[in-house]
């Protein structure tokens, strides 16, 4: 008997069987319709088995096989396997959120990723030796030649040399002789530049082990040339016709190393997978990934999942970046998964970043990964921005600048440079705030504060989004003297108007950074000199290059000092490094001015030296004493229920259900740091051990206990690694 065991979206942690009729065959990762219940599902299959522990008559038979689409590779569904059991999830579950939308549903995928029409050859195929095919071979042999001779050949002249000519094409693309070519790509003349000696090096390392797996942690400060080396590794890996998976963390940094790349490689199929694609878009490129004629897949968190039939690197920049890690659901960190999916392929893994996350770090620290290091910045007349501290106690601040950042503004505006207002987002938003009662707005669905926008005179609630009137009086005193509280993005930009009414000044919120062309447009502002200040917070210090900036000024870091977050030292560290890498890129030398009342904070003295490893050196040695990651491995139960008490003693009650043995820490349970959200309160519990196997162990034998307990008004869920509390 056939038996298929398969993998399906339903709430239980286990795959189901089913009978396969002996007239067919079935493959591993084909998606199959079976019936389930009442209803009729789609799935993957896992397994191909003789026997199953259900007897006969219980078993129903497969509906559908589908043959639309290749088998999903064994190394994904390795992945799979694996992140099912590590993040406590189940695997149908895992395997469903992996797939598009369009392949759940039972239509069949009929349209094929169109072969592009053009085709040309690599330096891969120039160099073959035509001796080395059979004579017989006639096909391939005139293909070949006819390449040789041609910058690119049209497919319906391939069709024209005989019927079998396509065959033998897709043969060349597959071993990397040819590529696709696209009309539509602008060729610019990219000519790769010259290596500088430590980057050279660091190719060397790691091409020296181009076909097994090791994780490699590149640390290299801000415009130290990454790129440049991300670059040279996917052309070896072209040349070979393998793919190349390149996560990062923002939407909006895909376009701009998208348009670096097509620059570099015009003749190369890239794709990018993120989450701001319609499901169909999504498909296409995730077939084209799974067909092999994407060579390059650059994405968000989501596309480590993507199939890619011949996988040969995988490159994680920015690896440091906290939106690597889902927040709810399935809880993965993309991050950590490339390094186990680059395990189950054999291939390596870059972990690319300025300030390596403390876990990548310590992990180099203890040989897990390995290090290899960029000291110096890669442009030429290119150096590291000076970062001063003000020291807010002593300097006369107004409106929330102090009167030195407003000189060096004034300053720079002078030299025709681009100055950037850096305001850490943790208490930056304004909050309506009563001066004699000290009543502040807050949201009748969520604990947080409404923030004030002035400009839509309205409340905001930024976790659900509710919205209302700004009150003209203090509901509590009836006092009309309240004001908005805090340095908001708005604020600030107010008063550098008011203080700079000649400047342009441009502000750069969430909102106009989820907007893709809205986000084009400031970068074109930006870089056609249109703006002499800009305002916002760290979403504008990630990847970008501006090269006019002379000047950055941050505001309001020091809320991030004392945070009950243990990470957000951390955090901020890197995030400072970043924005202040935003300057100095190109002939200017940058200046980076700190507005805190801390400026002795070790924080702040390793930042003006440049000096994330005595930093991270020391955050460890708290850690350590203070036994938190990455000394021990967490993970947290959340519950939400209407009701705080209500979430609480569900989790008392399953706390008391858990047997967790000598090596395993339970806390008791806590409201969340954001105790309510859209209508529910939060609370969780945390559970901690030295021993990631112990705890691993641990979770599985609880987790199943969990899922039997009626939980009608709560919704709990396993977040393993948590970063935010
Ligand atoms: P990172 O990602 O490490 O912050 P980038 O890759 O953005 O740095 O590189 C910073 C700048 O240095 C870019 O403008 C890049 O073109 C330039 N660059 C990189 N490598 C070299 C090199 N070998 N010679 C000259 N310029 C380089
Ligand atoms: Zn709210
Ligand atoms: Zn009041």
């Amino acid at each position: 008997m056939q038996i298929i065991r398969v993998a399906l979206d339903v709430p239980v942690n286990t795959i189901f069987d089913y009978v396969v009729p002996n007239a067919i065959t079935p493959q591993v990762g084909v998606r199959v319709q079976v019936p389930f219940g009442r209803k009729m599902v789609i799935g993957i299959i896992l397994e191909v088995v003789t026997h199953s522990s259900f007897s006969k008559e219980k078993l129903k038979t497969v509906k559908y096989i589908f043959n639309d689409i290749p088998a999903l590779p064994e190394s994904l569904l390795d992945l799979f396997k694996f992140c099912s059991e590590y993040y406590q999830y189940p695997l149908g579950g895992v395997v469903m959120h992996a797939l598009p939308t369009r392949l759940r549903t039972s239509r069949p995928f009929i349209e094929k990723p169109q072969m592009k029409s053009q085709f040309c050859i690599t330096n891969k195929g120039k160099l073959v030796d035509s001796s080395v095919i059979s004579k017989r071979s006639l096909v391939k042999l005139r293909l070949l030649a006819l390449f040789k001779e041609s910058r690119t050949i049209h497919l319906s002249e391939i069709k024209q040399i005989s019927a079998g000519a396509v065959k033998v094409l897709k043969e060349f693309l597959d071993v990397g002789w040819v590529v696709e070519f696209s009309p539509k790509l602008k060729i610019e003349n990219d000519v790769p530049l010259i290596l500088r000696e430590e980057q050279a090096t660091v190719v060397n390392e790691i091409a020296k082990e181009l076909k097994q797996f090791n994780t490699w942690l590149l640390y290299g400060i801000t415009g130290s040339g990454k790129t440049e080396i991300y670059m040279r590794l996917i052309a070896l890996q072209l040349l070979e016709g393998r793919q190349t998976l390149v996560l990062i963390p923002e939407i909006n940094l895909t376009p701009q190393l998208e348009a670096v790349f097509r620059a570099r490689f015009p003749t190369t199929s890239i794709i990018s997978i993120h989450s701001g694609l319609s499901p169909s878009e999504r498909t296409k490129g995730w077939l084209q990934a799974l067909y092999g004629t994407a060579k390059i897949i650059l994405g968000t968190r989501l596309s480590v999942f993507t199939p890619i039939s011949n996988l040969g690197l995988i490159i994680v920049d920015e690896e440091q970046d906290n939106s690597f890690k889902q927040q709810s659901g399935l809880c993965y960190s993309a991050r950590d998964l490339a390094v186990f999916r680059a395990k189950y392929t054999n291939i390596p893994v870059i972990l690319g970043s300025a300030t390596p996350s403390l876990e990548s770090y310590y992990n180099a620290i203890k040989n897990r990964y390995r290090m290899l290091r960029l000291y110096s910045r890669a442009a030429d007349n290119a150096s590291l921005p000076v970062i001063q501290c003000i020291d807010t106690r002593v300097v006369r601040v107004r409106e929330g600048l102090s009167d030195s950042l407003i000189a060096s503004l004034e300053k720079r505006i002078k030299l025709k440079q681009q100055s950037l207002i850096f305001i850490n987002r943790r208490g930056f938003a304004p909050v309506l705030m009563c001066k004699s009662c000290t009543w502040t707005a807050t949201c009748s669905r969520c604990a947080s504060r409404l923030v004030v926008h002035l400009k839509d005179k309205n409340l905001c609630c930024h976790y659900c989004g509710y919205k209302k009137q700004i009150p003209s009086s203090c509901p509590e005193c009836g006092d009309q003297d309240i004001v908005p509280f805090g340095q908001g993005t708005q604020r600030i930009e107010s008063a550098l108007k008011v203080r700079f009414p000649d400047a342009r000044i441009l502000r750069i919120d969430h909102d106009s950074m989820r907007r893709k062309a809205a986000w084009r447009k400031i970068l074109e502002e930006i870089h056609g000199q249109r703006v002499d200040i800009l305002v916002g917070t760290q979403i504008l210090a990630k990847g970008h290059n501006f090269p006019n900036l002379g000047l950055v000024g941050v505001l309001n870091s020091d809320a991030s000092l004392y945070s009950t977050d243990f990470r957000s030292a951390e955090n901020l560290f890197s995030q400072l490094i970043q924005v202040a890498g935003r300057a100095g890129r190109a002939s200017i030398a940058g200046d980076v001015l700190i507005q805190t009342k801390f400026p002795n904070h070790p924080l702040y003295q390793a930042l003006r030296q440049h000096d994330y490893e005595n930093l991270a050196r020391m955050i460890l040695a708290e850690r350590r004493v203070a036994n938190f990651p990455p000394y021990v491995y967490q993970a947290l139960l959340r519950a939400e229920a209407p009701k705080l008490s209500t979430a609480l003693n569900f989790l008392s009650h399953v706390m008391s259900l858990a047997d967790p043995g000598k090596n395993i820490e339970m806390f008791d349970p806590v409201p969340a740091q954001l105790a309510r959200l859209k209508g529910m309160d939060r609370a969780h519990l945390l559970i901690q051990s030295a021993s990631r196997m112990e705890l691993q162990k641990f979770l599985a034998v609880w987790r199943i206990k969990l899922t039997k307990i009626s939980t009608r008004k709560i919704r709990w869920s396993l977040d393993i690694d948590p970063v935010e509390f």
